[in-house]
C-alpha cells in the first residue's frame, strides 16, 4: 500500500492547523491509508509554525516547513512537493474548503493506476460578486488560451510520485501549479467536489493580489499576450489603410478641412495601443530577467525535526 503525502500550504492559519490535521488524519486512519502531512507555513506571522511543531512532536507523520517570509502559495506547494516522501502526493488547502473525504476518493483512483487526479469544483461555494466576476474573466481568458476549462480547476489534486518528480525537474521559478499538472501529461482523471465554507479566519486574497496572480500566471504560462500585440497591430494597419485612402480622396477633392476630432482620437488610440504593447513586452522582459537571475523559489527558515533527519528530495 502506497503512502500518501498531503501538502498543506498555510499562511496565518494558526486556528486551522490542529483541526485540519485531526480531520484529515482521522479520515485517512479510518480508511487505513498510510499518510504523512507536510505543512508549509508560508512566512506566517502568527503561531502557525509553532502549532505545526507541537503536532509534529506528538505525531511522527506530521511534518512542517517554515519559510523565511511570505513567498506565495505556489512556492509553498512546490516546497511541500519537494519535501514529500510519499508514493503519491496530494495538495489541499489548510482551511478545509477542499473536503478531506475527497482525498480518499483520489487515493482509490491512484490505486487504480491514474497518475494525475484533478479536483474539479462542482460548485464554487460562496464568493462575492466582485470575486466571481473577476475570476470569471480571468479563467475565461485562461481557458481559451490554454484550450481547457480552467474555471473549475483548483490546486486540490493528487499526483503520482513520477508526476511530482517531473514537476520538480522543471527549472522555471515562476510556476503555475494548476496548469502545469495538465501540461506534464500522464494518465489523468477528475474528481468533483463541493467547495466548503472556510473553517476559520478570512481568505488571504486581496483584490490587488488576485490581479497580480492572474497576470503573473497568464504570462508565466503562455506568450499569447505577445501574439495579441501583433494581431492588434494588424487590425490597426487595415483600419489605417481605409482611413488613409479616405483622407487622400478628401484631400484631392479639396474638402479636407475638418477632421481635428479624428486626428485627436487616432492619436489617443494609437498612443494607448503602443503604451499597452510596450507594457506587455516590458512585463515579459521583467519575467525573463527574474528567471535569468535564477533566485530560489523560496527560502526555508526552519523545519520540523522529523524533516531535518529525513532530507528526501529537498533541493534547498
Ligand atoms: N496560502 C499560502 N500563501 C499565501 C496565501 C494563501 O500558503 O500567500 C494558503 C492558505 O493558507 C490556504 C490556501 O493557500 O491554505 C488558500 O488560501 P485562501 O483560503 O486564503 O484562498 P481562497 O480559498 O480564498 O482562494
Ligand atoms: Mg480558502
Amino acid at each position: 500500500m502506497g503512502t500518501m503525502s498531503i501538502v498543506i500550504p498555510s499562511y496565518n492559519e494558526e486556528e486551522n492547523i490542529v483541526n485540519t490535521a485531526k480531520t484529515i488524519g482521522d479520515i485517512l486512519r479510518e480508511e487505513q491509508i498510510p499518510y504523512e502531512l507536510v505543512f508549509v507555513s508560508d512566512g506566517s506571522k502568527d503561531g502557525t509554525f509553532d502549532m505545526i511543531e507541537k503536532l509534529s512532536e506528538e505525531d511522527e507523520r506530521i511534518k512542517g516547513i517554515q519559510f523565511s517570509r511570505n513567498f506565495g502559495k505556489e512556492a509553498a506547494i512546490f516546497a511541500g512537493l519537494s519535501a514529500a516522501s510519499g508514493d503519491c502526493v496530494s495538495v489541499i488547502d489548510c482551511d478545509l474548503q477542499h473536503p478531506p473525504k475527497t482525498l480518499v476518493e483520489m487515493y482509490r483512483l491512484w490505486e487504480e493506476g491514474y497518475e494525475v487526479i484533478e479536483g474539479i469544483k462542482s460548485s464554487r461555494g460562496r464568493e462575492n460578486i466582485f470575486y466571481k466576476m473577476f475570476s470569471g474573466i480571468f479563467y475565461g481568458i485562461m481557458s481559451s488560451l490554454m484550450k481547457m476549462d480552467m474555471n473549475a480547476t483548483s490546486d486540490f489534486k493528487l499526483l503520482d510520485r513520477k508526476v511530482v518528480d517531473a514537476l520538480l525537474s522543471l527549472n522555471e521559478s515562476n510556476t503555475f501549479f494548476r496548469a502545469l499538472s495538465f501540461w506534464v501529461g500522464f494518465r489523468s482523471t477528475q474528481v468533483e467536489y463541493d467547495v466548503q465554507e472556510r473553517a476559520h479566519g478570512k481568505s488571504k486574497w486581496s483584490f490587488g493580489g488576485l490581479v497580480r496572480y492572474a497576470i503573473t500566471n497568464t504570462t508565466s504560462f503562455t506568450t499569447a499576450p505577445l501574439k495579441l500585440i501583433a494581431i492588434v497591430g494588424a487590425v490597426m494597419i487595415v483600419f489605417s489603410l481605409i482611413l488613409g485612402i479616405q483622407t487622400l480622396v478628401n484631400y484631392f477633392l479639396d474638402i479636407a478641412v475638418e477632421g481635428f476630432t479624428t486626428v485627436i482620437l487616432l492619436l489617443l488610440i494609437i498612443g494607448g495601443c503602443i503604451m499597452i504593447s510596450l507594457g506587455i513586452i516590458g512585463h515579459y522582459l521583467g519575467r525573463i530577467y527574474e528567471e535569468v537571475k535564477g533566485r530560489p523559489r523560496f527560502i526555508i527558515r526552519n523545519r520540523t525535526k522529523n524533516l531535518k533527519s529525513g532530507g528526501h528530495h529537498d533541493s534547498i
